[in-house]
Parts: structure tokens; C-alpha cells; sequence
């Protein structure tokens, strides 16, 4: 396997009993994995290595908000004497990893870099994430909402990643993908050299995983069919029940949009940039008072467009993971599954 830096990928073992130890030994990193709080597992930062919760299938929320926090302040301008001003502007120097993530979440991340980091560089994400590293862990048993394999993933898929990890019983079968993954394999005597047997025993966890996901949808009709489906009374019928609260694209791994807000204090002014959804009625609004998306079907179509239409027409490839996430958090059970079903029979 060759990564797209072209670093040969080289293949390790590490003890699950050793993985604390690992961790531990990544002293100058931030390292955020998930964690089970009662009923919720969300990615937090890690103190105690004994609190990763690497059993779960996924995290409520996507863990993007590494790479893409939820708020950030881009600058702030304070008032000095004599009508002096002076400009701050954050130091994004934290290194982070993100141990666990899930081969979706880490090949939203890989969208993300196409948008933020693409012919239009984006300067807090640009630092961010080279600042990362994506350790990701293979699904074994993936969610009934999950349909990655129809969207160009897999449970196994590297993208994004510098090292996938796969459960393979005692061991976890280390994959590294990157000179970043490399350097955290190297800097510890913890890992050893995958036998063939191991390679044997990790091929056969995948192939499970696949075959786990029975469902293949025909997600890549969609770009073409939806070239006419704009004016269909489809999105009516299938908005009907939407409330616009945007919990799904609050939690979508590939969901971008964000808003940007001058907040004045009495000696300073931050320049303050916050997640956005297209589902908010606000959202497109003009300062003329004019809303070209003034229904929730207008925002429900634009949500499917932009996953399945105009994402795949900037970049060639569907802005859609398939995570399940839309599904599983919906309040209203709105299913993305079944629309995107409907939508291929059109
Ligand atoms: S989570 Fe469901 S109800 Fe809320 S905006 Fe999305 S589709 Fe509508
Ligand atoms: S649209 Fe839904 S299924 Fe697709 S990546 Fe976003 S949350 Fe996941």
C-alpha cells in the first residue's frame, strides 16, 4: 500500500496493554480520543489513557472541530492609548492527535483539506491541520445507519489518516501511512513487526466489516439525476416533517459552513468565526430583507445539492461520508438513506 505522499505504508503490532503507555509517552501532544459519559460518547482531550472508549461504534459529534473548532476568535483588536491600536492574532501552535477516529470521520477531514486548504487556503485550518495527526482505528461492527461502502469509503479506509489501527484480539494491527505516523511509531520500542499471521488475521477483521454492511446504495447516480430534479414537488413532500433545528449539520463530519461576527467589548473588538447550517431559516437572508431559500424545502434540497451535487461538481468525488449521523440524531427520524434510495429511482 502506497499513500498519496508516496511514503511506502509499513505495517506494526502493538499489545493493547501497551497502548497507555504509548500514549503516555506523547507528552508534547494534545491528544483527543472518545470518551464515554454516561449514555454520550463525545472526543475529548485525554488525561488518563483509561477513559478511551475505543469500544463504541462513534462519537455523537464528528471530531472535526479539532481541525474546525465550533467557535473561534480570528483576531482581536484592543484600544491602546492615543487612539493606538493593537492587533492579536491567535497562535495555533497546539499539537494535536486524534487517537480513534473513525475511517469516515478522518476521510471528512480529507474533504475538509480540499476546501480549506485547496486553491483557497484558509490560515487557521492551513496551521491546525498540519499541527494534527489522524490515528485512525478500523470499524469492526458498524452502526445500522452507517453506509460508507456507498459513498466511496469503507471501514477499513485510510484516507487522511497516518496510521489505521484494527482490533485484532490481543494486538492492534498497526498500519502506518505517513513520515507524521512514522515518527510516533519510532520515537517508542512498543511496536514490533507484523508476522504474516497477523496480516492474515487483520485482512479477515475487514472483510467482516464489509460484509457487515449489507446495504449498497446507488449514491453515485445522484450527481447526474438531481441535474433535473430542482423544481420536483419531491422536497416538499420529503421536508414535510423537518424542524430546521440543524443537529445534523451540526454533527455532519463534512459540514462547513460558518458565520463570521465582529463582537465590540468597551476596549476591544473580536473577530469571531462560529459554525453555521444551512437549515437555519436565517441563513441566506439578505440585508435587503430578501431570502432566496425562504423554505424548509428550499433548505432541505440545498443540504442533498450540496452533498450530492454541487460538492461532487467542485471536486469530483460526494461531500458525504456516510457516517448515519443525519439519521441516527434526527428528532423527526428524517432519513438520508431513504432519500438518497428515492432520489436514484427518480
Ligand atoms: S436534524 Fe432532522 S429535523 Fe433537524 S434540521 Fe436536520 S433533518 Fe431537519
Ligand atoms: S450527510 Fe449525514 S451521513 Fe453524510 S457525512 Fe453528513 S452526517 Fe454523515
Amino acid at each position: 500500500m502506497t499513500s498519496s505522499n508516496s511514503f511506502k505504508a509499513e505495517n506494526f503490532v502493538i499489545k493493547k496493554e501497551d497502548v497507555a503507555q504509548f500514549l503516555k509517552g506523547l507528552s508534547d501532544y494534545t491528544i483527543y480520543a472518545p470518551v464515554q459519559e454516561e449514555d454520550t460518547v463525545l472526543f475529548k482531550v485525554i488525561q488518563n489513557p483509561d477513559k478511551i472508549a475505543l469500544h463504541i461504534t462513534n462519537t455523537v459529534k464528528s471530531p472535526k472541530f479539532v481541525v474546525l473548532p465550533q467557535t473561534e476568535t480570528m483576531l482581536k483588536v484592543t484600544k491602546g492609548k492615543e487612539n493606538s491600536i493593537k492587533i492579536d492574532e491567535p497562535v495555533l501552535d497546539e499539537k494535536n492527535i486524534l487517537f480513534g477516529i473513525r475511517p469516515c470521520d478522518a476521510r471528512g477531514i480529507a474533504i475538509l483539506d480540499k476546501v480549506f486548504s485547496g486553491d483557497y487556503k484558509d490560515p487557521y485550518y492551513v496551521k491546525r491541520r498540519a499541527n494534527t495527526i489522524m490515528i485512525g482505528l478500523a470499524c469492526t461492527d458498524p452502526h445500522r445507519n452507517c453506509f460508507c461502502t456507498s459513498v466511496g469509503g469503507a471501514p477499513d479506509s485510510t484516507d487522511g489518516l497516518d496510521m489505521l489501527w484494527t482490533d485484532i484480539g490481543d494486538l492492534y494491527f498497526v498500519t502506518v501511512l505517513t513520515k507524521k505516523g512514522m515518527k510516533l511509531v519510532k520515537e517508542t520500542v512498543i511496536f514490533s513487526k507484523a508476522t504474516s499471521e497477523n496480516t492474515r488475521v487483520m485482512n479477515k477483521v475487514h472483510k467482516t466489516a464489509h460484509e457487515k454492511i449489507t446495504e449498497k446504495l446507488n449514491a453515485d447516480a445522484l450527481p447526474k439525476k438531481l441535474e433535473n430534479l430542482f423544481e420536483d414537488k419531491y422536497w416538499d413532500e420529503v421536508s414535510m416533517k423537518c424542524l430546521g433545528c440543524g443537529s445534523c449539520t451540526y454533527l455532519c463530519p463534512t459540514c462547513y459552513c460558518f458565520d463570521i461576527n465582529d463582537i465590540e467589548y468597551r476596549d476591544k473588538v473580536k473577530r469571531v468565526r462560529t459554525w453555521d447550517s444551512c437549515q437555519f431559516s436565517s441563513y441566506t437572508i439578505h440585508t435587503s430583507g430578501h431570502n432566496p431559500r425562504p423554505n424548509k424545502e428550499n433548505r432541505m434540497r440545498n443540504r442533498v445539492y450540496h452533498k450530492y451535487k454541487y460538492h461532487h461538481d467542485n471536486y469530483n468525488e460526494l461531500g458525504c461520508v456516510g457516517c448515519g449521523r443525519c439519521i441516527t440524531y434526527c428528532p423527526v427520524d428524517m432519513n438520508l438513506k431513504a432519500t438518497i434510495k428515492e432520489l436514484a429511482e427518480k
